[in-house]
């Protein structure tokens, strides 16, 4: 049975023993009742369903249907948990979430309410401190004071290059304009990627918080979250959510009495990668078709229907009520120096534990992957990872002790990207790895300008020719020289990178293009 039905189960099972199984816990609690709640992703996805017991902590993993009876009866008479559905590692048996590898590692800071609260329950949101960040932006401080405070804080944007939130917050600011928008991209096309979607589902008052705040702090009065189709449950959880907002007077007209007005609308976007891209995205709201524009004029001049715009991904915005009621001074201590905060990854590939994870920034890959990833799977040894999706490198075991951040990883050349963590073992032929990307990027490529729309046709020929056994004597070089012509001239970001995990594979792993090309492997 999948999390829903367990969900069932669980709570037939209590109601038959006389308790009061609350599940939407509206009534005051008393020794009788049992609270059930569905919350969002745990991150720990490799061990699903899972089935988390309070106040203890203990952590179901893989919980079945035949399961339940023995988890409520030893849960409501016995107060034990069951070792045979602990998380095992390595032979240990873990008990508790806290003391799982998985987990210990890592700062769960934007994550942190994503599997603990009940995410369609704005008094959940309320009840760990949500929207005191929107009321003290809204009574206690200045649009340039809240700028202030994200720029001090350098919170840097989650969705790709790292640009500073404040600066572009402090560039719509200056706009002299009738109408100003807050834009939130959900739109995650990254293979393998779902940090934005679990925060959708999981915590959807923390981004929609964050938005109001960089409503006031630029003088806007209207948001769109734009989300990919694919995220069905993301957006019947954010439309509740904002309906919720709205009746605490949290949204929409004169926000909690002040005379600021802000409303949220979600617009679906139907899978197109380009339209991650900023112009793209503003133009597929405006219902015309996803394709980049050239720049000048930039999104916060001239964005949504021309209008000076904040865009920002989910997670940059989920990040900003935590500045706000902390303070700048706490965001810098977690993280580095210039890229301070966490950074939620999505970890996949050939590692014992897949799973959403958010950790400090300047953690290192090798944490990542031997310590929260649990090492390898099945003893294989570590050859590649590949970060940032397709606008991401791959990169080799002597990068392994790198601090994951943005300049560190540019330097190194990857880059975080959305965060898409895929971990390779011995086994993974590095050209099929880039041919793979490839494939995905030129499928994506909107056809605007030809250095992207010809030139990655031509690199994915040579790169399928290389993997058939036909590769020729200079493809290499070719190889090269496209990635730097396409690179150089393409029109937005997604031509710009698609050469990247090409270069960074030819970089890295040499030896086995000229082994498919010379030995014919
Ligand atoms: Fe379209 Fe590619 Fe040009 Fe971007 S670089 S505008 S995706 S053709």
């Amino acid at each position: 049975g999948g999390s829903m039905e367990i969900f069932e189960r669980l709570s037939e099972l209590v109601s038959k023993r006389g308790m009061d199984c609350q599940v939407e816990l509206k009534e005051e609690p008393h020794d009788n009742t049992i609270g059930m709640k569905k919350s969002g992703c745990h991150g720990f996805c490799e061990m699903g369903p899972l089935v988390r017991i309070e106040p203890e902590g203990y952590l179901y993993t893989k919980v079945k249907l035949e399961d339940c009876e023995e988890i409520v009866d030893r849960t409501i008479v016995a107060g034990e948990h069951i070792e045979r559905l602990a998380y095992k590692q390595n032979g240990v048996v873990y008990k508790k979430q806290d003391e799982i590898p998985f987990y210990k590692k890592q700062t769960r800071l934007v994550l942190e309410h994503c599997g603990q609260i009940d995410s369609t329950s704005i008094t959940e949101y309320l009840a760990t401190g949500g929207y005191y960040a929107l009321e003290k932006a809204l009574f206690d401080m200045t649009g340039d004071e809240i700028i202030n405070e994200i720029t001090e804080a350098n919170l840097r944007g989650r969705g790709g290059g790292g640009f500073p939130a404040g600066r572009k917050w402090a560039q719509v600011k200056r706009q002299n304009a009738k109408q100003k928008y807050v834009v939130c991209n959900g739109d995650e096309g990254d293979p393998g990627a779902f940090m934005d979607r679990s925060i959708m589902e999981g915590d959807p008052h923390r981004m929609i918080e964050g938005m109001i705040i960089a409503g006031i702090a630029c003088g806007a009065s209207e948001g769109y979250i734009y989300v990919r189709a694919e995220y069905p449950l993301a957006v019947s959880r954010l439309k509740r959510a904002i309906e919720q907002a709205k009746e605490f007077g949290l949204l929409g007209e004169n926000i909690l009495g002040s005379n600021f007005s802000f409303n949220i609308h979600i617009n679906r976007g139907a899978g197109a990668f380009v339209c991650g891209e900023g112009s793209a995205l503003t133009a597929s709201i405006e219902g015309k078709r996803g394709m980049p524009r050239v720049k000048p004029p930039r999104t916060v001049e001239q964005g949504l229907f021309d209008m000076p715009t904040v865009l920002n991904n989910v997670e940059t915005f989920a990040n900003v009520p935590l500045i706000i009621k902390n303070g700048a001074d706490w965001y810098k201590s977690i993280g580095t120096e210039k890229s301070p905060g966490t950074k939620a990854f999505a970890l996949t590939g050939n590692i014992e534990n897949t799973g959403l994870i958010e950790i400090p920034m300047g953690t290192t890959l090798r944490e990542v992957i031997f310590d929260i990833g649990g090492g390898m799977r099945n003893g294989a040894d570590f050859k590649a990872v590949q970060i940032g999706g397709p606008s991401g490198g791959c990169l080799s075991e002597k990068d392994l002790d790198l601090p994951l951040d943005f300049d560190s990883l540019k330097k190194a050349g990857a880059m975080i990207g959305s965060g898409g963590l895929v971990v390779m073992d011995s086994n993974t032929c590095m050209v099929e790895v880039a041919r793979f990307f490839m494939n995905f990027t030129q499928n994506e490529s909107c056809g605007k300008c030809v250095p992207c729309r010809e030139g990655t046709k031509r690199m994915l020929e040579i790169l399928e020719r290389i993997v058939e056994g036909n590769g020729q004597d200079g493809d290499i070089e070719l190889l090269l020289e496209l990635a730097d012509t396409i690179s150089a001239t393409a029109l937005c970001g997604l031509g710009k990178a698609a050469a990247f995990p090409v270069v960074s594979t030819i970089k890295n792993f040499r030896e086995e293009y000229e082994a498919h090309i010379y030995d014919k492997r």
